[in-house]
C-alpha cells in the first residue's frame, strides 16, 4: 500500500532510507535544515520541503533520523514541530539513536495527542541503509508496532519488537556499547600483530574464522586490505563518525549510572573515543581509532 510519508533528517542514514521508501512505491516528502541536503535529495525524487510543517502537512507516517535526543524533542514537540503540524492519528517512527528518557517522554506526549509512536533505532550502518538491510529495534505498544512493521520492511531485513516504549533505544545503546568495545579490541589486536611481525591479512584470515570473529573485524575491519568495503580503505571517511560513536557510548554510560549497572569496559571505550574526538577526529569514521591505538 502506498503511503504519504514525511522523512525528517536526510543525512548519512536518512537519505538512503528515504530513497528505499520511494523505491517501495511510497510518496515521500522530506525536510533537513541544510539547504544543500534538500537540493541533493530533490534531484533523487524526494519532495524536499523548506520546513517540518510543510513536510508533514499531509503525512500518514512521519519518520525521523536525527542526531540526538534534543533534536528529536524539538522536531516532535517544538512549536513548529510534528505534533502541531501533522494530521492527527498518524504514525510516528523515530529511527534516531537517542536517550531512553527522551524517547519515552516524546512517546508519552504524542500518544496523549492522538498519534501512535514507536522508537525504532537501527543497526547496519550506511551500507545497510543503502541496501535496505537494516536491523530495526522497535519499542512501542503492540498496535503501533503492527502499523510500523510493514513500513520498516521497505528499509530493513530484520525487525525486532523489543517491548514497550524506549526499549528500542535500550537495545541500541547496549548493542553499540558492544560495537565500541569490539572495535577497540580488534584495533588493539592489529596494532599488536604489527609489532609482532604478523601480517594483517594473516591475522584476519585466522581471527575471522576463530573465536575472535565479530562485526568490527569481518564487516568493518579497521585496517585497509582484508575487507575492501570497510572505511579503512578510503582513509576512514565516515560511515559512522567517531562523534556518533562517542554519543552512543555516553548514552550507555549515563543509562548505566542511572540504572546502577557496572560497565567498566564501556567506560574505558567512552574514554578512548573522547581522546580520539579531542584529537580533532570527530568526523572521522569510528574505525579510525585504530590509528590512535597503533600510534599512526
Ligand atoms: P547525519 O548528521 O549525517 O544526519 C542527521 C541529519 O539530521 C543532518 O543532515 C541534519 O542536518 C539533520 N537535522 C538536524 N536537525 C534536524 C531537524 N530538526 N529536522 C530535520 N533534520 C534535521 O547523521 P547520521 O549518521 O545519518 O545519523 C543519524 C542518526 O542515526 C543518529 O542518531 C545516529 O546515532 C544514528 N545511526 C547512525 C548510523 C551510521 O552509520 N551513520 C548507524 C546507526 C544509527
Amino acid at each position: 500500500m502506498s503511503l504519504r510519508i514525511a522523512f525528517l533528517g536526510l543525512g548519512h542514514m536518512g537519505r538512503p532510507m528515504a530513497l528505499n521508501l520511494l523505491k517501495a512505491g511510497h510518496q515521500v516528502t522530506g525536510y533537513d535544515p541544510v539547504d544543500a541536503v534538500r537540493a541533493a535529495v530533490a534531484k533523487e525524487g524526494i519532495d524536499a520541503k523548506p520546513s517540518i510543517a510543510a513536510a508533514v502537512d499531509e503525512a500518514q507516517v512521519v519518520i525521523s533520523m536525527l542526531p540526538t535526543g534534543a533534536h528529536a524533542r524539538e522536531a516532535y514537540l517544538g512549536a513548529d514541530g510534528v505534533c502541531v503540524n501533522a494530521p492527527a492519528g498518524g504514525l510516528l517512527i523515530d529511527c534516531s539513536t537517542i536517550d531512553v528518557d527522551s524517547a519515552r517522554a516524546i512517546e508519552r506526549e504524542v500518544t496523549g495527542r492522538g498519534f501512535a509512536m514507536v522508537d525504532a533505532p537501527v543497526s547496519g550502518g550506511t551500507g545497510g541503509a543503502t541496501a535496505g538491510t537494516l536491523t530495526f529495534m522497535v519499542g512501542g505498544a503492540d498496535d503501533a508496532f503492527a502499523r510500523a512493521d510493514p513500513v520498516l520492511q521497505a528499509m530493513g531485513k530484520t525487525i525486532v519488537h523489543t517491548g514497550g516504549p524506549g526499549t528500542g533505544q535500550a537495545a541500541k545503546i547496549c548493542n553499540n556499547m558492544v560495537l565500541g568495545i569490539s572495535m577497540i579490541a580488534v584495533s588493539e589486536a592489529f596494532a599488536l600483530a604489527d609489532k609482532l611481525g604478523l601480517e594483517r591479512q594473516a591475522l584476519f584470515d585466522v581471527a575471522s574464522k576463530s573465536s575472535g570473529q565479530c562485526w568490527s573485524l569481518t564487516t568493518y575491519c579497521p585496517v585497509p586490505g582484508p575487507v575492501p568495503t570497510s572505511p579503512a580503505n578510503r582513509d576512514y571517511a565516515a560511515g559512522f563518525t567517531a562523534a556518533m560513536m562517542l554519543k552512543d557510548l555516553r548514552l550507555s554510560q549515563s543509562a548505566a549510572q542511572a540504572a546502577g549497572a557496572a560497565t567498566p569496559l564501556g567506560a574505558a571505550a567512552a574514554a578512548l573515543y573522547t581522546l580520539f574526538v579531542n584529537e580533532g577526529q570527530k568526523d572521522t569514521d569510528f574505525s579510525g581509532i585504530f590509528k590512535m591505538i597503533a600510534g599512526e
